[in-house]
């Protein structure tokens, strides 16, 4: 079945359209044939580093005998069967080890298939949540720069960019805000309640603490308590999105778990189920779903996807927060945050790295250099860092690794040394 390199590359261009990627410009697509625990293997075998967990979902390791093992069980005995009027163990099984682990007061679970129909259905929740108490409330709340999703509802209230244009005419209604940075949560406070009065806010869309997609932005917990805190006395539905955030990544189940004003609705994806299988969920506390419950069918949440709660998925989730709560992972995390700090200390010390920061597994810096020297230096780093046989994702000139739990500590460190090694070569 070995094909060779040219050959995989060239049929994929015939005929596959990839996320993200403009075709006529972006490089052809590295085929990766294998994976295990920390690393990728490309077709002619070379090995990679996957620092970034391709995508904040392997977490727990490629391909995880632990996970495989108990969906390849529960794949003989029930695949997937509707939702809508059956229900089944596995997804009962994970509403009780998710409600045990998400942040305090969240109460039900509503699946979905991804991020984006995460937070989409959250939006929905935040919205509809309003309409059925009869409040005239039409307008989400949102982060400047946040990055939610690509569907419609997603779109609208993420930030602003070139790849949204053609769809602005035909977003929701979106207010944004900047993020709290130590000095202007007075100022935020004071621009929400002119919003609220004007438009009447149903809800406040949120990454805690880091906004993955605008480069691994970090910003104050106090400053968004506060906010948090006045948008619950203003009756400001809190969605959570924890979709990158999610399950040990900073350091605690949660990012929410380092504020003490817990959402109404929280977003999961990404590293709910390993990397193994897509799937979503939004979650939201007792109140929000009473706001559904009636007599009246209409008030209901008429939402739905055929893949719902599959009970593959919902294994692979399951067996993924076993490992999160075994000792060994917990260790692991430990391990990495640790080695991340010290390393963080190394890099304030350099002068070509600037804004270096870190929480759990998460360690991002800006590179301080002429950027229009390099043309596109985002990709030129890509390309760096690959032909070290470490895969990142530099986003503009920031580097920031997020490594899979399992990574061995000779892995870490020579990643390290890769991203160093920038310094001299940049
Ligand atoms: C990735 C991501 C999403 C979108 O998830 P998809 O599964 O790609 O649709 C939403 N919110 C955040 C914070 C994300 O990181």
């Amino acid at each position: 079945m070995q094909t060779i390199n040219s050959d995989l590359r060239e049929r994929d261009q015939k005929h596959l359209w990839h996320p993200l990627t403009q075709h006529k410009t972006a490089a052809a697509a590295l085929p990766i044939v294998r994976a295990e625990g920390a690393h990728l293997f490309d077709d002619s075998g070379t090995k990679y580093i996957d620092g970034i967990s391709s995508w904040y979902t392997a977490v727990y390791g490629h391909c995880n005998p632990y996970i495989t093992s108990r969906v390849a069980e529960q794949m003989t005995r029930l695949d997937q069967v509707v939702f809508s009027g059956f229900t089944h163990e596995p997804a009962i099984k994970l509403s009780e080890a998710l409600i045990a682990i998400l942040p305090k007061g969240q109460q039900k679970l509503f699946f979905n298939d991804n991020g984006s129909t995460a937070t989409e259905i959250g939006i929905k929740m935040a919205l509809q949540y309003h309409h059925n108490l009869g409040n005239d409330r039409k307008v989400m709340l949102a982060f400047e720069d946040g990055f939610h999703g690509d569907t419609f509802g997603a779109m609208s209230v993420s930030g602003l960019s070139v790849y949204n244009g053609a769809f602005e005419d035909h977003f929701i209604r979106v207010e944004r805000i900047p993020v709290p940075n130590g000095e202007n949560t007075a100022e935020i406070l004071e621009k929400i309640q002119v919003l609220h009065a004007e438009n009447g806010i149903a809800g406040f869309i949120y990454e805690p603490l880091i906004q993955g997609a605008a480069a691994m932005k970090f910003h104050d917990a106090e400053g968004l308590n506060e906010i948090l805190k006045f948008c619950r006395k203003e009756h400001i539905i809190l969605v959570a999105d924890e979709v990158m955030t999610g399950f040990g990544k900073t350091g605690k189940f949660f990012a929410s778990d380092y504020l003490s004003e817990k959402p109404d609705i929280v977003c999961l994806s990404k590293a709910l189920t390993a990397g193994l299988l897509p799937m979503g969920i939004t979650s939201c506390s007792q109140k929000v779903f009473e706001a559904f419950y009636s007599e009246d069918i209409a008030k209901g949440l008429f939402h739905g996807h055929t893949y719902t709660a599959n009970p593959l998925a919902c294994t692979a989730a399951l067996a993924a927060i076993d490992l999160l709560h075994s000792a060994e992972m917990q260790n692991n995390i430990a391990q990495i945050r640790k080695s991340n700090e010290a390393f963080a200390e190394k890099l304030k010390r350099q002068p070509k790295a600037k804004n270096v920061r870190n929480i759990g597994v998460i360690l991002a810096f800006e590179l301080d250099v002429e950027m229009e020297r390099y043309g596109n230096l985002r990709n030129k780093l890509f390309r760096f860092f690959m032909d070290r046989g470490v895969a990142l994702r530099p986003l503009g000139n920031t580097i920031y690794i997020v490594p899979p739990y399992v990574i061995s500590e000779e892995d870490l460190q020579y990643t390290y040394s890769v991203i160093e090694q920038v310094f001299s070569e940049f």
